[in-house]
């Protein structure tokens, strides 16, 4: 048998990403047709998505639906894959400008309930025949975002509907949906629903925990995360419902799509390089200085920075440690956006240290390759991390990663200790407490380790021969998946 899996998310790369969700969702669906696993997509219709997609063509209308008229269903085609993606349409919720999520002040949209709300129930509506020509077997939610489709199952199912199982994976279980209770009636749920065994967290409705508690399978992006997530300090409040659910929980560490993030293959980088042959490598940091206006010295140890500017980030903490790099000769390369705190930060930083600190503040695609291939060591010091992907990218490209030890940036980097170095293991640099002190221990082991040159030369080769291909991923998926066809 065939298994056919609908994955419901918000984004989608290259059609729209504002961060490594993302990058999964478009990764995973190819890597599992590719395993003989039918994967297609759903995804709100936002303009972007709408753009990308070649062969659009209506499926169904759905009428109206939570105060959105004339919702249609429409499947088209994602190249160079041809994954088939299905697009809500309703162009009240989803056509606006700019950011998915957020307003024009930054603020989450006022209707974000009933606009992912739609999401979910569509993903629902399509695992219960809304495509005459095509239903799942299971529908794998991705984040709050599509939390409420198992929910949507389940009343389907109380409603006549032939059961279908769901999964949801965790991206981030800091980001959980949540609304006011008043906002339950528009959701289009049964009654009894609203209750601590269903949506209700706390006085309010989570679509996380809709997610959390209604789907039969729940995985997360990390091993090392999917253990944290069950503990009191970073459950998030959710950690009493995922512990009694311990045994339904899988972490799957998300891979990389070579075919985007390889240094042979990338266009977008000022020179192609591999791993036998990297000279063009210097080439990538002289470009990278160069463009951002930094001082023309390959000698100089080079930090790239490629991150959303959250608090779960940690930069506040490199931050601090700026004096620590610049000091030692090094320069720092910073591509965010987000909080405007840690944006001023980052600025003053740069303004503070012209030459050695360049910070460019946005969302930029082709810039985040340059300074993945033109960086020596890539920072991820995030105080908790469910995955990473920046870790994995500079993995691939050759500048070491430095990391704090937490979710997935602990089971995929290791530190260059002296008997990590001695056994042939190390690939990055790793700190353990979240401190200035921690921090700055692990800028100094990368320095030392720079002027060992061979040495240096033998962990970037290392690092570089990882292997975080998404067929690994994709396997573990269909493991997951696995029990949930018997029905
Ligand atoms: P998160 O999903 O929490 O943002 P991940 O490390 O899982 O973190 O994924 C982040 C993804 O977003 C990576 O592909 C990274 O390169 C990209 N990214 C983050 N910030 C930017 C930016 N300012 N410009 C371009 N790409 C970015």
């Amino acid at each position: 048998m065939t298994v056919c899996v609908l994955h419901a998310a918000a984004e989608m790369f290259p059609l729209l990403k504002t961060g490594g969700l993302a990058d999964v969702v478009g990764a995973l669906p190819p890597a599992q047709s590719q395993l003989g696993t039918h994967a297609r997509v759903v995804l709100p219709g936002f303009p972007a998505v709408i753009a990308g997609l070649t062969d659009l063509e209506p499926v169904a209308d759905l009428g109206a639906a939570f105060g959105a008229y004339n919702v249609r269903l429409e499947r088209g085609v994602l190249q160079p894959h041809g994954v088939v993606v299905y697009v809500v349409r309703a162009d009240q919720f989803y056509d606006r400008p700019g950011n998915p999520y957020l307003d024009a002040a930054h603020r989450p949209y006022a209707d974000n309930d009933r606009r992912f709300a739609l999401l979910g129930w569509a993903a629902a509506r399509i695992a219960t025949g809304a495509d005459p020509k095509w239903k799942p077997h299971i529908v794998h939610a991705h984040d709050w975002h599509a939390g409420l489709a198992p929910a949507y199952l389940r009343a389907f199912e109380r409603g006549g509907a032939s059961r279908v199982a769901s999964v949801i994976t965790v991206h981030n279980l800091a980001y959980q949906g949540t609304f006011p209770a008043s906002e339950f009636g528009a959701l289009q749920l049964p009654p009894d629903f609203y209750a601590v065994d269903g949506v209700e967290f706390y006085g309010l409705v989570s679509f996380l925990k809709a997610g959390l508690y209604y789907a039969e399978r729940i995985t997360t992006v990390s091993p090392t995360y999917a253990r944290e997530i069950q503990t009191q300090a970073q459950g998030a409040g959710l950690h009493g419902l995922l512990q009694t659910r311990t045994h339904d929980i899988t972490g799957i560490l998300n891979g990389v799509d070579y075919s985007i993030w390889s240094p042979s293959v990338d266009e977008s980088i000022a020179s192609k390089y591999t791993m036998a042959k990297p000279s063009g490598k210097s080439k990538c940091k002289a470009a990278l200085q160069e463009r951002m206006g930094l001082t023309r010295d390959d000698d100089a140890l080079l930090f790239g920075v490629v991150s959303r500017l959250t608090e779960q980030k940690g930069l506040d903490l490199l931050l601090s440690a700026v004096p620590d790099i610049v000091q030692r000769g090094g320069q720092l390369v910073v591509l965010g956006t987000g909080d405007p705190a840690l944006e001023t930060g980052m600025k003053n930083a740069a303004a503070a240290h012209p030459g050695a600190v360049a910070v460019e503040l946005g969302f930029d695609e082709t810039l985040s390759h340059s300074i993945i291939a033109g960086s020596d060591v890539v920072m991820v010091p995030s105080r908790f991390e469910p995955c990473g992907l920046t870790q994995l990218y500079a993995l691939a490209y050759g500048p070491l990663p430095l990391v704090h030890r937490v979710g997935g940036l602990a089971d995929t980097v290791v530190d260059c200790s002296l008997e990590n170095l001695a056994e042939e293991l190390a690939t990055g640099f790793v700190f353990d407490s979240f401190d200035r002190a921690g921090i700055v221990g692990a800028i100094r082991r990368s320095f030392a380790l720079k002027g060992r040159r061979t040495e240096w030369k033998a962990v970037v080769k290392r690092a570089m021969a990882q292997n975080f291909g998404w067929e690994t991923a994709a396997l573990s998926y269909a493991e997951v998946y696995q029990p949930l066809l018997g029905g």
